[in-house]
């Protein structure tokens, strides 16, 4: 099967088995707090950033309430998701910044969003993708290393990753190939243990015998 075949069946295969809805996990209800609880969910899972931000949404309500904040408060407040120094000295540097560059509102373009502390092209384009609906690919830790089973990339660097894939995936399916990887990775492409009898995808995946031979 050519390249472009076995993309397409790919695609085809991860649209039936995890559905083309896939909406991303983390709780929010605009722009702002998308980006916030990004920011707080590197090294944590979602599901514990879900379980801190509705309070602190409710202290902090937008951006000039986070650009306000007391760093001492703040930091208790984040405190389980790790990383709470610096998570919270840069929610507020971004808070400032997108109140005095950006007039309060989450810019869209890559460009302005890595401009702001704490956000790196994985964070910014989990808003283009979500927010603003802006054909983009996220590069987690799932979508590395499943694209590279695939042979879809050989490289390991996040950003040389999402160049390989913008070039073999169609732009319609640059946003859910990230949810719909972490959700494979989560219960058949496991790491540590991929489950590749029960793959839907065994029939086009070139690491299948490597993972058979283990
Ligand atoms: S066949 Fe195995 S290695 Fe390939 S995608 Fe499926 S679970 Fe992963």
């Amino acid at each position: 099967m050519r390249k472009k075949e076995r993309v397409q069946e790919i695609l085809k295969c991860l649209d039936e088995y995890f559905g083309k809805e896939n909406p991303v996990t983390l709780d929010h209800r605009n722009a702002w707090e998308l980006l916030v609880a990004t920011i707080l969910s590197a090294q944590c899972t979602d599901a514990r950033v879900n379980m801190v931000t509705p309070e602190l949404f409710f202290k902090y309500p937008d951006v000039h309430a986070m650009a306000e904040a007391d760093i001492v408060e703040l930091e208790d407040m984040i405190h389980s998701v790790g990383f709470y120094h610096a998570k919270a000295k840069n929610l507020i540097l971004c808070a400032k910044r997108i109140e005095d560059e950006f007039g309060g509102k989450v810019p869209r373009s890559i460009e302005d969003l890595t401009s702001l502390a704490g956000v790196g092209r994985k964070t910014a384009n989990v808003i283009r993708g979500n927010i603003y609906h802006e054909p983009s690919i996220v590069v987690d830790t799932h979508v590395k290393r499943i694209s590279k089973k695939l042979g879809l990339t050989k490289e390991t660097e996040p950003e040389k990753v999402e160049y390989d894939l913008m070039k073999v995936l169609p732009k319609d399916h640059w946003i859910r190939w990230n949810i719909q990887l972490i959700n494979f990775g989560r219960t058949i492409c496991i790491a540590r243990r991929p489950q590749c009898q029960n793959c839907p995808l065994s029939h086009v995946c070139p690491s299948r015998h490597l993972e058979d031979e283990k």
